[in-house]
């Protein structure tokens, strides 16, 4: 599924002798491009952003007015010579898009410019989700309480998507829960979503650290889009995502981009989720990191610096210890940067990424984090530090990235339907 690029290449011009129709539906799809970042645009921006003239900008927007899918949301600055106002044009509010989180329990509803509707929350101590089906019946039955309150109708709700950890195959079926082994194996997801939600056009499933590496990527096209890069989503586990050029690279058995249970340790004394010794995300985990810092002859003075018991200790406070000189960071903090360093070299080594950007937990880290990662490489002849990948940041929470994901992806589907155009 390519669901950063756009099929419609503005650069590949029409073949001369194409019939006006197919000029016509062409020029439409290339004016519906402008709207995949979800921001209001003029007759203008969408002209100079595409390369269509306004007059045909005008007839295209015309066409998506009468149909329902764009709106004018208002009036933009007049022009520098007096002119009126420009009309402002977005995508319609109307349809919707329901996102289903498998791992935390809520679902959200948004319209197609990224705006949150509503939110539900499962209670867990009502509604301990046992199975996928008693699960699946409080979604719908939050999804209805969501419409009523908004008053919508459910014949505007363009698509479902479900939000996951764990492998998903074929963007169907979710492997396995890793939160709630009860549901058991290969889950059909998306033949129950869409069983639940018959009106809805568009229903799959995902991987979260997929979801959020795609969301990291949709914020960073222009940087992204003439790179090859590795999304790293770190949290109780770590997975992540490539892309090459903006679009995401899959697998057949969606374990692609699972580097989190990479084996960089064998001889580790802690088994991980997956059946194996010394896996990357076994070593990083937060249980690990206060396990080390425990031998540390200072953390009784680090842990009343942070003012927190150890069992709460993130890789945050490892950075701020680290800062304040406390010692059982500085090793932690050399500790963790070489069990990047030493994934990152595996990851490159297949890859040959330009960047690695770091979503979740360790999307804090700092300088020093960063020189002790490249000091791992420092010793490795086949790069040179001219040539190493770049380590990057990207700070938003976690949830906003994956459904920033989600929502990218529903409206690549949304943005593929023929119909809109002809
Ligand atoms: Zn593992």
């Amino acid at each position: 599924m390519n669901l950063i690029k756009s099929n419609i290449n503005v650069d590949d011009p029409q073949p001369s002798a194409a019939k006006p129709k197919q000029l016509k539906v062409h020029n439409r799809k290339i004016v519906m491009s402008a709207f995949q970042n979800a921001t209001p645009h003029s007759i203008i921006d969408i002209s100079q952003q595409t390369g269509v003239s306004r007059q045909t900008v005008a007839k295209a927007l015309d066409h998506f007015l009468k149909l329902g899918i764009v709106e004018i949301c208002g009036k933009g600055d007049s022009t520098d010579n007096g002119g009126k106002k420009p009309n402002i044009y977005q995508l319609s509010s109307v349809p919707k898009f329901l996102v289903v989180h498998l791992h935390e329990y809520y679902i959200e509803l948004f319209d197609l410019n990224c705006n949150l509707i509503g939110r539900q929350d499962l209670n867990p101590l009502d509604d301990s989700p046992h199975d996928f089906d008693y699960y699946l019946n409080a979604v719908r039955r939050m999804a209805d309480d969501l419409f009523e309150q908004h008053e919508i109708d459910e014949n505007d709700l363009y698509g479902v998507v479900a939000i996951t950890p764990g492998p998903v195959i074929d963007h169907a079926f979710v492997h396995r829960n890793p939160f709630c082994s009860e549901w058991g194996f290969d889950i059909p997801v998306k033949e129950k979503l869409e069983a639940a939600f018959p009106t809805a056009k568009c229903v799959f499933a995902d991987n979260i650290g997929k979801l959020a590496g795609l969301g990291s990527i949709t914020a960073n096209l222009e940087f992204c889009s003439t790179k090859r890069v590795v999304t790293v989503y770190t949290a109780k586990g770590i997975n992540g995502c490539f892309f090459d050029h903006g679009q995401m690279i899959e697998g057949s058995n969606s374990i692609i981009g699972e580097f989190g249970h990479m084996i960089l340790k064998p001889d580790y004394p802690v088994s991980c989720i997956c059946g194996k010794h010394g896996c990357f995300e076994s070593i990083v985990k937060p249980e690990s990191i206060r396990s080390r810092l425990k031998q540390g002859e200072d953390l009784d003075s680090f842990l009343s610096f942070v003012q927190k018991p150890l069992k709460e200790i993130m890789f945050d406070d490892v950075v701020k210890g680290f800062e304040k000189g406390f010692a059982c960071c500085q090793s932690e903090l050399k500790t963790l940067a070489a069990c990047f360093g030493q994934a990152f070299l595996n990851i490159s080594l297949v890859y040959d990424p330009d960047v690695f950007i770091i979503e979740g937990f360790f999307s804090g880290f700092n300088d020093a984090f960063e020189t002790e990662l490249y000091n791992y490489l420092s010793d490795f002849s086949l790069l040179t530090p001219d040539r190493y990948f770049r380590i990057v940041s990207d700070p938003q929470p976690l949830p906003k990235l994956e459904v920033a994901g989600a929502i990218t992806a529903l409206k690549e589907y949304f943005f593929s339907d023929d119909l809109l155009y002809v």
